[in-house]
């Protein structure tokens, strides 16, 4: 199954990076968003991203402008039609992302395959939004993009061997490495660590530390290279949230309970880098814990 033109529908902090990686792995790159200023920002940022990645030596000066040429941006599905995959990107909301995928079959061909990079929800019941659930596929990349090495791929329970292995194909030619999950609820990385950011979160809920404290103790105690509270604020306090909210109603168990701080903030509009404020205030020169 030979892919060459993929479709990224959201322009946010993931649909920018996955634009990247496969632009500079020699894809051609459609991107669409509803918000005709997220693309603008989208482009600006990559080009910005691709120079800083030259100027480490990562890649060549000479690899951007090709790159750049090969992605495209629209506000309209219609234009997904001659794409071999569409990889939906957009905010983490299933009514969001199936009502995606349902106006996305109606535009595209019987061949394209579908994939979505949700962080926590089910690849299985999105797939019953489309007509192929035996071509539509979990892929899962990590943010920053161009930075992080690991790509999830989960296949649903329909989901056949050529469609994991144009998935897999596509990992290797972005030079990233892929880990199977099974699709239960948040997959590997996100079970994993959302649970330890939401404990971060009622730890500063409890009085036990506050924002600085807790993020030194995880830095310096336990050698991660960024605070639980800082990392929450650099993924997005609303995915966060969300993911949470998957974890919680898919495994019915307590101990998934989201931190009622944690929904303040985001209540609030509170929701990290992306809106300048969360558990830190990033409008001044230098990030300012909010507690
Ligand atoms: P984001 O808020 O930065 O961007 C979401 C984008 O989707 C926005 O630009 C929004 O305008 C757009 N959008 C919303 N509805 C749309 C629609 N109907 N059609 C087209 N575009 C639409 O969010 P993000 O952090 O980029 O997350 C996107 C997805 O990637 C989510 O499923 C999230 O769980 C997943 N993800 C996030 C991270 C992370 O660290 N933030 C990591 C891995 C995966």
């Amino acid at each position: 199954m030979a892919i060459e033109r993929i479709g990224v529908i959201g322009a946010g902090q993931m649909g920018n990076g996955i634009a990247h990686v496969l632009a500079l792995a020699g894809y051609d790159v459609l991107l669409d968003d509803v918000n005709k200023d997220q693309l603008s920002k989208a482009l600006e940022r990559i080009d910005k991203n691709m120079h800083r990645q030259a100027a480490r030596g990562v890649i060549k000066d000479d690899e951007i402008a090709p790159a750049m040429s090969r992605i495209r941006t629209t506000t309209a599905l219609d234009d997904m039609k001659d794409r071999d995959l569409v990889i939906e990107a957009a905010t983490e909301d299933e009514a969001v992302k199936k009502k995606i995928f349902q106006d996305l079959t109606a535009r595209i061909g019987e061949k394209t395959l579908l994939a979505t990079n949700t962080s926590s929800i089910s690849v299985t019941r999105l797939a019953t939004a489309t007509d192929r659930p035996e071509r539509f596929i979990g892929i899962h990349f990590m943010n920053p993009v161009p930075m992080m090495q690991l790509v999830e791929v989960i296949r649903g329970i329909a989901t056949d061997d050529a469609t994991f292995q144009a998935a897999l194909e596509i990992v290797r030619r972005t030079g990233k490495t892929a880990a199977y999950a099974e699709d239960f609820p948040a997959f590997i990385v996100n079970r994993i660590l959302q649970p330890m950011i939401n404990e971060a979160v009622y730890t500063l809920y409890e009085g036990v530390g506050n924002v600085e404290a807790i993020d030194t103790a995880m830095r310096l105690g336990a050698n991660h290279p960024m605070g639980p509270l800082q990392l929450a604020d650099f993924i997005g306090l609303d995915t966060c949230l969300s993911i949470m909210q998957v974890l919680y109603e898919g495994l019915a168990d307590s101990k998934y309970r989201p931190c009622p701080l944690l929904v303040k903030y985001v209540e609030a509009g509170w929701l990290g880098r992306k809106t300048g404020r969360g558990f830190y205030d990033y409008r001044g020169d230098h990030p300012v814990p909010t507690r």
